[in-house]
């Protein structure tokens, strides 16, 4: 995974830049935010409720 240190403007294959000693690791790197774990979950929840009714709708 290559970083990228914006002071010196390259690319560094390390987690601190080489030449300045910048933390290099991206933000993003961290946790999946809650939020996006709730929106996936009542993304889910809205899709088997939708794919249910359909079901009920077909053998009707
Ligand atoms: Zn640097």
């Amino acid at each position: 995974m290559t970083n990228w240190c914006d002071h010196c403007e390259r690319a560094e294959e390390a987690d601190v830049c080489s030449i300045c000693g910048a933390d290099l690791v991206p933000e993003e790197a961290g946790p999946m935010p809650w939020r996006w774990k709730f929106f996936f979950v009542a993304t889910a929840i809205y899709l088997v409720f939708r794919l249910y009714q359909l079901i009920v709708w077909l053998t009707h």
